[in-house]
């Protein structure tokens, strides 16, 4: 019976934009007839409202999640010579938006229980040469902040967010992206806010860098045909920006359905043998994933595909074993957390549109798989 049930997909983008059409088809409209594609209306409108919703004074829109974190690095002043701790067990984009940036990522090993940065771990790890600290907000859980703002003032580092897994999560009551000098956000479709491609933004309450940025983004270009500094190309389309501003006024919304998606895993999932993910006691996480941990992964995987429903790895290999940082110099062993993560780690599907019949499915099959 269960497979007659239909294919549970791991994000539904389709069902979102049913629920939108209206709204969003008026949206795209409105854009292609003012014909303002590059710095136009929608983005700046978007800007202001993005900024708002974060608790900060600015946001600029660029081409993608990556991209903002480079270019929040460069706008810091941070490049050539100088370390920033990343933590391993992340998206390697994070590692890679600081070699763009031209600066060195030093890994740090992750919390065993939050996945998030350990700020001992990073403690130990700052040099002199040490000059930021980029925390990932993995799967939507806020990393402790305190401790690592703590540790940036004793040394005098800058902290960027990477919030592009955490729209709308809080530490402390404080919404991501207004926790250190700047954040990086993705608007990759998958996203809890993304857009109709590939986006990005970065949020900042300090003037001074948010100016850098809107020059940095635009061919280092201030006045028209002044270039200042040496610059890119790195603009969020108006298009894309009027699709988020249509998603901006349901984020709240979605967010707190995948509270209660993850709530109802949780209960189902509850005294079987399996690690079920825990929000921190400093966070208001928004669930982009929903990451639990198994012995026998390709059981529960092989579980998972028999009743037809979507899985994933977030991530199989950390960074420092992945061939393109092999110049870091960190083989096997060098942070036991983050590798033992990787061989447990398994995602299952969590979105707003998710019913509770579905969740029965994957609960079931993920139970039967590890004998429970
Ligand atoms: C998605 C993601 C990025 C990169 O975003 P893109 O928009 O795909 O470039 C960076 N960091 C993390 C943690 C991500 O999940």
């Amino acid at each position: 019976m269960s497979n007659q049930a239909g294919k549970i997909p791991f994000v539904d983008i389709q069902t979102q934009y049913q629920n939108l059409k209206s709204e969003m088809d008026a949206a795209i409209q409105r854009v292609m007839t003012r014909g303002d594609f590059v710095l136009g209306d929608d983005l700046t409108q978007f800007e202001r409202e993005f900024a708002a919703y974060c608790g900060v004074s600015h946001c600029m829109g660029v081409a993608d999640g990556g991209n903002a974190i480079q270019v929040a690095l460069r706008a810091l002043n941070i490049g050539p010579g100088d370390e920033v701790l990343v933590p391993t067990h992340t998206f390697i984009a994070s590692p890679l938006g600081v070699w763009q940036a031209g600066a060195t990522p030093v890994l740090v090993d992750v919390d065993p229980r939050y996945y998030t940065i350990d700020p001992v771990a990073a403690a130990r790890a700052v040099t002199p040469k040490t000059k930021a600290i980029l925390p990932v907000h993995l799967y939507g859980q806020p990393a402790d902040m305190d401790p690592l703002l703590d540790l940036a003032k004793k040394h005098g580092l800058v902290v960027v967010e990477d919030a592009a897994q955490a729209h709308g999560a809080e530490y402390k009551g404080r919404r991501c992206g207004s926790l250190g000098d700047a954040a990086s956000f993705s608007f990759y479709p998958g996203k809890n806010l993304g857009a109709y491609g590939d986006g990005g933004g970065i949020t900042t309450a300090r003037a001074d860098v948010a100016e850098n940025i809107r020059i940095f983004r635009n061919y280092g270009q201030h006045p028209k045909n002044v270039h200042p500094t040496k610059g890119i190309n790195s603009r969020l389309d108006t298009m894309q920006a009027a699709v988020l501003r249509v998603k901006l006024a349901h984020l709240d919304g979605w967010n707190a359905k995948r509270r209660e998606a993850a709530a109802r895993y949780h209960a189902l999932l509850k005294g079987a043998p399996i690690g079920l993910p825990e929000a921190a006691p400093w966070s208001t996480a928004v669930w982009h994933l929903y990451v639990i941990q198994v012995s026998d992964r390709a059981a529960v995987q092989k579980a998972l595909d028999d009743v037809g429903a979507a899985h994933g790895i977030h991530y199989p290999t950390p960074i420092h074993l992945q061939p393109a940082f092999a110049d870091l110099g960190k083989g096997p062993g060098s942070f036991p957390v983050s590798e033992a993560l990787a061989h447990r780690i398994l995602s299952l599907p969590i979105f707003p549109e998710i019913t509770e019949e579905q969740q029965v499915r994957v609960a079931n099959a993920v139970r039967k798989a590890v004998g429970a």
